[in-house]
């Protein structure tokens, strides 16, 4: 993994060179390469592209966000994102260093991404119409720019080191409003577009019943009866994740990942609760790939520029080594992490020590 360790150490180089205050020394225990002087914290650093980067150590046993979005439109409320708002939201992930990947990949580790990197990953709930709609534009449907579809894919074609993905929980058979994104002509050619385009589709339910209403023969009629309808419209897609409705656990938790529903079997290989939490790595000990936390995208004191501003100051967010067969992170999180893994990884403890560079 040559080519990846270079780059960890361009971007270790890279962030001395963007804010060079309080230094930090880095030991590679393993390789036993140069000692390298880290950027950490600067509370007022110069440049506002970088206004909340602390510290690019390795730290793959850090927290990670799995962001959940709502409705998108005007006004921006609790549940609401306005556009422009959505596109802020990218942008400040983008600046600060973190990296789409899939719910999937996020959940299973399959964490391929640049050194110095932060993974997360964008979820939307519900299926509103400002998620994903098409208009007419000289005789022509396209997506509409401005619902959240539009804007993540110009975002995209801006920042091609930025591949943007999603999961859409979605809804089938509720209110016109919330049913597979509001306009009935497309839902087919909308849930096809989104699989062609690379984002997922994943269980809500099938009208949004928090599962602990449900007797354990409602709860697999309820999920079952969600992949029977999305299957009549992309017959060959298998869905693999489901976001708790209303973020509610069934009584019968096994319920919630298998289960069969007259001749439909049902298979979540992920379970996303409701936010407001971060989650910890997927190679953490306590990471549960049936019980993923989430955060309520937002300027609250729960969304997502807080938490980061947390991790950043208490040292415990994600950041990736660039190689991902290798798990690195500080020695101080030795007992935190999955053993398991050993058999797949290589895993890499780093001393960090506090010296202040001169
Ligand atoms: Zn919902």
């Amino acid at each position: 993994m040559k080519i990846h360790k270079q780059l960890y150490l361009i971007s270790l180089a890279t962030s001395f060179l963007i804010a060079c205050n309080n230094g930090k020394q880095v030991k590679n225990q393993t390789e036993g390469i140069a000692t390298q002087t880290v950027n950490t914290a600067s509370d007022e650093p110069q440049n506002p592209k970088i206004s909340t980067f602390t510290d690019f150590t390795p730290n793959e046993l850090g927290k990670v966000m799995v962001l959940e979005y709502h409705l998108i439109g005007e006004p921006e409320d609790r549940w609401r994102r306005t556009p422009e708002n959505f596109r802020k939201d990218l942008q400040m992930l983008y600046d600060n260093n973190f990296y789409p990947v899939s719910v999937l990949d996020l959940a299973y580790g399959k964490l391929d991404i640049p050194a110095g990197k932060t993974p997360f990953a964008i979820t939307f709930d519900d299926s509103s119409a400002g998620q994903f709609r098409f208009i007419e534009k000289n005789g022509k449907t396209e997506v509409d720019p401005n619902c959240a579809v539009g804007i993540m894919e110009d975002f995209k074609k801006k920042h091609p080191d930025f591949p943007i993905t999603a999961s859409f929980y979605v809804l089938p058979a509720i209110k016109p409003t919330l049913r597979l994104f509001a306009q009935p002509e497309f839902k087919k050619e909308k849930l096809e577009w989104l699989i062609k385009n690379g984002y997922e589709i994943g269980n809500h339910g099938w009208y949004h019943v928090p599962l602990n209403k449900l007797d354990d023969a409602g709860v697999q009629k309820h999920l079952g009866m969600f992949v029977k309808e999305i299957k009549e419209f992309i017959p060959n897609y298998e869905v693999r994740s489901l976001a708790l409705p209303l973020g509610m656990h069934a009584k019968n938790l096994p319920l919630e990942s298998k289960g069969k529903f007259e001749d439909v079997n049902y298979n979540h290989e992920v379970v996303l609760l409701v936010g407001s939490a971060t989650s910890v790595s997927p190679y953490h000990k306590d990471f549960n790939r049936l019980a993923v936390e989430r955060v309520q995208a937002g300027d609250t004191e729960f969304g997502p520029a807080h938490f980061m501003k947390l991790q950043n100051k208490h040292k415990t967010r994600y950041y990736s080594d660039g190689d991902a067969k290798t798990i690195t992170a500080p020695e101080s999180y030795k007992d935190q992490i999955n053993s398991k893994l050993s058999k797949d990884y290589k895993i890499n403890w780093i001393t960090v020590d506090n010296a202040e560079s001169k």
